[in-house]
C-alpha cells in the first residue's frame, strides 16, 4: 500500500480522502518532523520505501524549503527509497498519476528493475522516477557542493541525526561484541548496526589523529549509508556491510596495521556494497543492463559501489576524500569482485611475509577479500544463517534469470518461502536448507580455505581464522 505524506496541509485534506484509496494518508507538521518520522520508520523496518511507494504532497508557502528542494534533499540522502514529493495544487491528480506510473513501472520486480531501466524511465505523466541503477549513477554528479552542504546543515540543524540513533546498552557492550570474531551481526537491529559502526570509525580517527566529522556527522553519513543499501536484499544490505567492515577492524587489529591504513580500510568496507541489487555482475552484463553498459562490463558492480560511496563520502567528510584516499577505497572494493580472486591467490602465494607487510595496497585488498567472505570462517552457527541468507538470494537470482529468459514455465520454481526470521538452531537449518551443507562446501573449498591458509601461513595471527574454516567444513563434510 502507498503512504501520503500530508505535510502542512492541515488535516481537510486526509479526511476527504474516500475508503476506496490506494494509499494510507499520514498528516505531518513540517518538514522536520517529517523527516524524523521517514528515518524513524526506516531504520525500525516499519514501512517498505523500497517496494512500496511514498509521496509526500507538501504546501511550502513561507517554508525554508521549497518543493523542489525537498525533492532534491530525500533524494540525496535516501536514494534507494521510492519518494517522491509534490506540491499542493492539483495534488490528489498528480498522486494518481505518480501511483499509476509506478504500477506501470515494473516495480513489482525488485532487482530486476533495478538494474535494468534506463535512467530516464519510460513514463513523462510524472516527474518522478522510481529508484533505479542507472537513475543512481546518473545523480552522482549533482549531489556535490554547497547545494548538498546546504542540505546537511539542515538536517543538522532540523532533524538532529543523533536523537534517531539512541541504543539500548553502553559503549562497552558494543566493544565486548566487535573485539571478537564471535561478532553476531544477526543479533543487532539497524541502529545497533549504526552505533557499532560509528564506534569503530570514531576509535580509528583518534588512533590515526585524523580530523573526523563530530560524532552527529559520522551518524549522518551512516544514515545516508543506510538509506543506500536495500533493505530488501536478504544478504546484500547494511548489516552485511557492519559485518564485513568489523571483520576488516578485526584483521588490521590482529596484523597491528598502521591506524591510518586501518580506517580507510574499514572505511571502504562499510560503503563496499552499497546500493547493491542483491544480484551479480553475470546477470547484469548479459541482460544488458545499462549500468553494466557503462563500465562496459569489468567489475560492474564493484565500480558501481565505488562510485556511489565516493560520492556520498565527499559529502560528509571531505577532508577524507583526497585523491589518494578516493583511490585507495576505489582499489580496495574493486577488489571484491570475485572474478579477481585467482590473481589475489597467486599475488599471496609468490609472496614472502616481508614483502607482503610492505605491499599495502596487496594486503590491504586480501584483507577486505578476506572480510568480505569471512561468514564461514565464523562459529558455526552464525556462519550457517549467513549461508540461509545468502541462499535466498541466489535462488532470486536464479528466479530473475528464468524471467529475463523468458521461461515462464520456470517461474517461481525453487523460490523458496519468504523468511520472517533467520533460524537460530543448526538443526532447524540443516532441516529446513537441505542445499546448505553442499553450498558451504563449495564455496569453502573454491575460495576460502585457499585465502585463508594463505594468509595463515604468512601471518600466525590468522591461523586461528584458517583453523575455524577447516572446523565448519568438517562439520558440512558429516551432512553430505
Ligand atoms: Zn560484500
Amino acid at each position: 500500500m502507498a503512504t501520503v505524506y500530508l505535510v502542512n496541509c492541515g488535516t481537510d485534506a486526509e479526511v476527504a480522502e474516500d475508503e476506496e484509496s490506494p494509499y494510507v494518508s499520514v498528516v505531518v507538521e513540517g518538514v522536520p518532523e517529517l523527516l524524523r518520522e521517514m528515518f524513524r520508520a526506516r531504520l525500525g523496518s516499519e514501512r517498505d520505501y523500497e517496494g512500496e511507494m511514498s509521496i509526500v504532497v507538501y504546501d511550502d508557502q513561507e517554508q525554508e524549503l521549497s518543493v523542489h528542494q525537498l525533492q532534491e534533499l530525500v533524494q540525496n540522502f535516501m536514494p534507494c527509497l521510492n519518494i517522491a514529493v509534490t506540491g499542493v495544487e492539483g495534488w490528489r491528480a498528480t498522486v494518481r498519476a505518480t501511483l499509476e506510473a509506478a504500477a506501470h513501472s515494473g516495480r513489482a520486480n525488485g532487482s530486476q528493475y533495478w538494474m535494468y531501466a534506463e535512467s530516464a524511465g519510460e513514463h513523462s505523466r510524472c516527474s518522478f522516477k522510481m529508484y533505479s541503477m542507472a537513475k543512481h549513477l546518473s545523480s552522482l554528479g549533482d549531489t556535490h557542493g554547497e547545494k548538498s552542504n546546504e542540505y546537511r546543515r539542515y538536517l543538522m540543524r532540523h532533524v538532529n541525526p543523533s536523537d534517531l540513533v539512541v541504543v539500548p546498552h553502553d559503549d562497552n557492550h558494543y566493544w565486548s561484541l566487535l573485539d571478537t570474531w564471535s561478532f553476531n551481526a544477526h543479533a543487532l537491529d539497524i541502529v545497533e548496526l549504526i552505533w557499532c559502526a560509528k564506534l569503530v570509525i570514531s576509535k580509528l580517527c583518534t588512533a590515526a589523529a585524523t580530523a573526523c566529522p563530530e560524532p552527529v556527522g559520522i551518524i549522518l553519513l551512516l544514515l545516508h549509508l543506510e538509506c543506500s543499501y536495500h533493505q530488501g536484499n536478504k544478504f546484500h544490505n547494511f548489516r552485511h556491510a557492519v559485518d564485513v567492515m568489523q571483520a576488516t577492524y578485526q584483521l588490521c587489529d590482529l596484523l597491528k596495521l598502521d591506524p591510518g591504513i586501518s580506517l580507510t580500510l574499514c572505511i571502504s568496507a562499510i560503503g563496499h556494497d552499497v546500493a547493491h541489487p542483491g544480484t551479480n555482475n553475470a546477470l547484469m552484463c548479459k541482460y544488458g543492463s545499462p549500468v553494466a553498459k557503462h563500465y562496459n562490463g569489468v567489475s560492474v558492480l564493484e565500480n558501481f559501489h565505488s562510485d556511489v560511496f565516493i560520492s556520498i563520502l565527499g559529502q560528509h567528510w571531505p577532508e577524507f576524500s583526497d585523491v589518494v584516499q578516493r583511490q585507495a577505497i576505489r582499489d580496495a572494493i574493486i577488489s571484491t569482485d570475485m572474478a579477481l580472486h585467482e590473481q589475489y591467490l597467486l599475488k599471496l602465494r609468490s609472496c614472502g611475509t616481508r614483502s607482503l607487510r610492505e605491499d599495502i595496497p596487496l594486503l590491504t585488498s586480501l584483507i577486505i577479500k578476506a572480510a568480505d567472505i569471512s561468514n564461514v570462517s565464523r562459529p558455526l552457527i552464525i556462519s550457517a544463517q549467513w549461508a540461509v541468507l545468502i541462499s535466498y538470494e541466489f535462488d532470486h537470482c536464479t528466479f530473475l534469470e528464468n524471467r529475463l529468459k523468458n521461461e515462464p514455465h520456470n517461474e517461481g520454481e525453487g523460490m523458496m518461502d519468504d523468511l520472517d526470521r533467520v533460524p537460530d538452531s543448526i538443526d532447524e537449518i540443516v532441516s529446513k536448507f537441505p542445499g546448505i551443507p553442499g553450498g558451504q562446501l563449495f564455496f569453502i573449498t573454491t575460495f576460502v580455505e585457499g585465502l585463508f591458509a594463505g594468509l595463515a601461513e604468512k601471518f600466525g595471527e590468522l591461523k586461528f581464522l584458517s583453523d575455524n574454516v577447516q572446523s565448519n567444513k568438517s562439520f558440512w563434510l558429516q551432512l553430505v
